[in-house]
């Protein structure tokens, strides 16, 4: 979608540090990182919200569990273990405007979930 950055780095308009792309999927590193590991999986459909995710991505939400999964064992972190976050809306903080899952750790995370 025109004004999306998240379209925009799927399209390579705007650079990012991958780490995983197919044709479904892309996961770059986050620009501001919150931890040592700290990566965005990104569907290549563009879903505003997870309010607007329907029975029609069932296929499509399963699989970025899996390639999180996949990421986790190629880099290495899966063993040690990692939090995964999805903001929505406003309450949120939601920064983009096209659903993406936060994949963080490399560091014994704090024991709460939101501050
Ligand atoms: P949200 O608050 O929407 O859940 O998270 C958006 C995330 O995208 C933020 O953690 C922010 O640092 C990251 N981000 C925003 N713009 C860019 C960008 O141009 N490149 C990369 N790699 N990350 C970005
Ligand atoms: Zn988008």
């Amino acid at each position: 979608m025109g004004d999306c950055i998240f379209c925009k780095i799927i399209n390579k308009e705007i650079p990012s540090e991958i780490v995983y792309e197919d044709e479904k999927v892309i996961a770059f590193k986050d620009v501001n990182p919150a931890a040592p590991i700290h990566i965005l999986v990104v569907p290549k459909k563009h879903i505003e919200t997870l309010l607007d995710v329907s029975k029609e991505d069932k296929d499509l939400i399963s699989y970025i569990y899996q390639t999180i999964n996949k990421i986790a064992k190629e880099q290495k972190f899966a063993q040690n273990g990692f939090r995964v976050i999805a903001n929505c809306g406003k309450d949120s903080g939601q920064e983009v405007m096209h659903i993406h899952f936060h994949v963080i750790g490399g560091k014994k995370l704090g024991d709460k979930i939101v501050d």
